[in-house]
């Protein structure tokens, strides 16, 4: 049956069954597969088949992985990774050569910003980084070495919205290879290929497990890319295993209703905070007060998961917070159905020099909630207690 409709996708687009009939999709734990007979062997190898031949390149459970996502995200094929780093290193590895130039948000994930500072030096890949609010000085950092701009939004941990349809265009116009990590957002509420992006990266770990299980990573986009993805990443290993992959595509099945709960549940906390008089600030997207809350509507279906807030009284008084808290978790982790509370100055973003935290946004007083899937009464009792 073919259908539209998201959550019907989710659900109902899964592998075949076996000679058992078996109603749940089983797991593939097998790292590699026989062969019929010499010319079986001879042509699957020589990629006249397309068939299973040794988990480091495919496996069933990551193939059914994908195919959800890439309905999701309406892309064309897709590699999963064992985490959102290995899809991230991955994808750039593949499409860039030593020489080549990558325009950059500046607002990343930490350990994105520190592979493009450490790391791609070494091989001679060089960055620029750029400022999501100003999209219009973009086009005068492309050099003729540059091959691909990458961005987030909404960015961790300060939720910033980047504006997609304008960053697509630029990329198309200067035939730039636009890659979006969609992993705040999740590929229910925004799906960048619509705006003109050719790749979309997801931290599987994120909202699409959910329940802070497993590492996942994926890729999703345009087929020629894919397959340059994944003849480095058939050979270098960095593949998903059918275990976490079979974990991902049952949680897919469920999350539009759960990314619902989270976005209604972390619009009616942030509502509440921009309220409270122990608060200087608060920052969702489809908070009115937003700076982008337009762009957000246009792009976004919902605001997502992830509130950030400043505590009044700076560095002390956002300690006293975090160890006055009682049920919400303290941890690094996001899009879990338990409320997750972090200080990404002392925590996630502690690698960043002062002023590199300046200018994203980092604040010492700043919290960034991870809002869950407990009742909201319970949530925000949590949080004023604690600010109390
Ligand atoms: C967590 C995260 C990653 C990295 O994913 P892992 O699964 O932890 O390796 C990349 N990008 C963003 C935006 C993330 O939040």
């Amino acid at each position: 049956m073919k259908t539209n409709k998201f959550e019907t996708n989710a659900i109902r687009s899964q592998l075949g069954r076996t000679q058992f009939l078996e109603h749940s999709v089983p797991i593939y734990l097998t790292s590699s597969f026989v062969f019929e007979d010499a010319e079986d062997m001879r042509a699957s190898f020589a990629e006249e088949k397309e068939r299973n031949i040794y988990s480091r390149y495919s496996n069933p459970n990551a193939s059914e992985f994908i195919e959800k996502v890439c309905q999701m995200e309406g892309a064309e094929n897709g590699f999963a990774f064992a985490s959102g780093m290995a899809a991230v290193f991955s994808t750039f590895a593949a499409l860039l050569n030593s020489g080549d130039h990558m325009l950059s948000a500046r607002n990343i994930f930490g350990s994105t910003h520190s592979l493009l500072t450490n790391f791609f030096p070494k091989w001679n890949i060089d960055h620029t980084y750029f400022k999501i609010d100003d999209l219009d000085s973009v086009e005068a950092l492309i050099t003729p070495k540059t091959k691909l701009i990458y961005a987030e939004t909404p960015t961790n941990p300060g939720v910033d919205i980047l504006d997609l349809e304008k960053l697509g265009r630029i990329a198309k116009r200067n035939k730039l290879i636009l890659v979006i990590d969609n992993c705040f957002a999740s590929p229910y509420l925004q799906q960048p290929i619509k705006f003109g992006a050719d790749l979309v990266i997801h931290s599987g770990t994120k909202l699409m497990d959910g329940q802070g299980r497993v590492l996942a990573g994926i890729t999703v986009g345009n087929k020629e890319l894919i397959d340059r993805i994944y003849r480095f990443s058939r050979i270098t290993g960095p593949a998903l295993s059918p275990f976490n992959a079979w974990i991902l595509s049952k949680s897919l099945e469920t999350l539009a209703i759960r990314v619902d709960r989270h976005c209604e549940n972390a619009l009616r906390l942030a509502t509440f905070l921009e309220s409270h008089n122990k608060v200087n600030w608060v920052k969702y997207p489809f908070l009115k007060s937003h700076p982008k809350y337009a762009i957000a509507k246009k792009q976004m279906k919902a605001g997502g998961c992830v509130v950030a807030f400043e505590v009044k009284g700076g560095l002390e008084a956002g300690r006293r917070f975090f160890d006055a808290i009682k049920m919400l978790s303290l941890s690094a982790n996001l899009g879990d159905s338990r409320s997750i509370v972090t200080h990404p100055a002392s925590t996630t973003h502690s690698k960043l020099s002062a002023k590199e935290r300046e200018e994203t946004g980092i604040t010492d007083g700043m919290v960034r909630i991870s809002v869950g899937l407990e009742h909201i009464d319970d949530i925000i009792a949590d949080i004023e207690q604690a600010l109390r």
